[in-house]
């Protein structure tokens, strides 16, 4: 395992590769800053949180930099977030994969929608209230039965992210076939694999499968970027660059 790398060093290694995998974690969101609503609508303030964040905030200028550090190279993203907070800095979304869903879309059981109009309306309605009411369950309640109801069927809507009861792991599934296709291009090209921010939060998606990749293509390298997690696996030797530090810290400064 490699440690202390410059950054300017760890760059080039990216620079070189013929083929970049990146793996986005929960370290790379931003954090939530204090929410005001009843529980019921937190995730409604926290989709309009990412929504709304500014093109200077220091998550997006971050990926912006990583997306400049790729170029013109083939790259797939896999992100657990599901703040949609990648497509900002530049990356294309048919090619990126986000197997926990996206805050940006909702669901029933069947359908899975656009989450702005419905999010909105909501909020609104919330914002509405006496601000004594705004905390208060069985207003929140009220309104989410009105208004969080799927435009093609009338049955209730939920956000489609994984940690919803009833997921539809349709949402991703066209993209994760693409991710395999890709992956499997990818033998024997000098493969630069990317990890950023993923701790141990579903690391059958990234973590695990990052370095069985790298361990099988003897010619990639994984740098995996973490702040409290950075270790790789011992087999992969010298392939393995582990680098301690938080993910977006890292994107701005190589
Ligand atoms: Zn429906």
């Amino acid at each position: 395992m490699k440690e202390r790398l410059q950054y300017s060093e760890i760059a080039d290694r990216i620079r070189s590769a013929e083929m970049v995998l990146i793996g986005i974690g929960s370290e790379f969101s931003p954090a939530l800053p204090e929410l005001k609503l009843d529980n019921a609508a937190l995730p409604y303030e926290k989709s309009e949180y990412y929504s709304s964040l500014g093109d200077g905030d220091a998550v997006i200028c971050a990926y912006k930099r990583l997306r400049e550090l790729v170029g013109a190279k083939p790259y797939f993203v896999v992100t657990l977030n599901t703040d949609n907070l990648v497509y900002r800095g530049g990356f294309e979304r048919d090619l990126v994969v986000a197997p926990c869903g996206s805050m940006e879309k909702m669901q029933c059981e069947e359908h899975i929608v656009e989450a702005a109009s419905v999010r909105e309306k909501i909020l609104e309605e919330i914002r509405k209230l006496p601000a004594e009411k705004q905390k208060d369950r069985e207003s929140t309640a009220l309104i989410l039965e009105k208004h969080a109801v799927c435009p093609i069927c009338g049955k209730p809507l939920r956000f489609h992210i994984k940690s919803e009861e009833g997921y539809l792991e349709s949402g991703y599934l066209d993209q994760w076939q693409k991710y395999n296709r890709w992956l499997s291009c990818t033998l024997n090209w000098k493969l630069c694999v990317l990890e950023l921010g993923v701790g141990f939060e579903y690391p059958q998606v990234i973590r695990w499968p990052f370095e069985k990749i790298t361990y099988f293509n003897q010619k990639s390298e994984l740098i995996r970027v973490h702040s409290r997690l950075p270790q790789t696996a011992s087999e992969l030797g010298e392939r393995g660059i582990s680098v301690e530090c938080s993910p977006v810290e890292f994107c701005l400064s190589v």
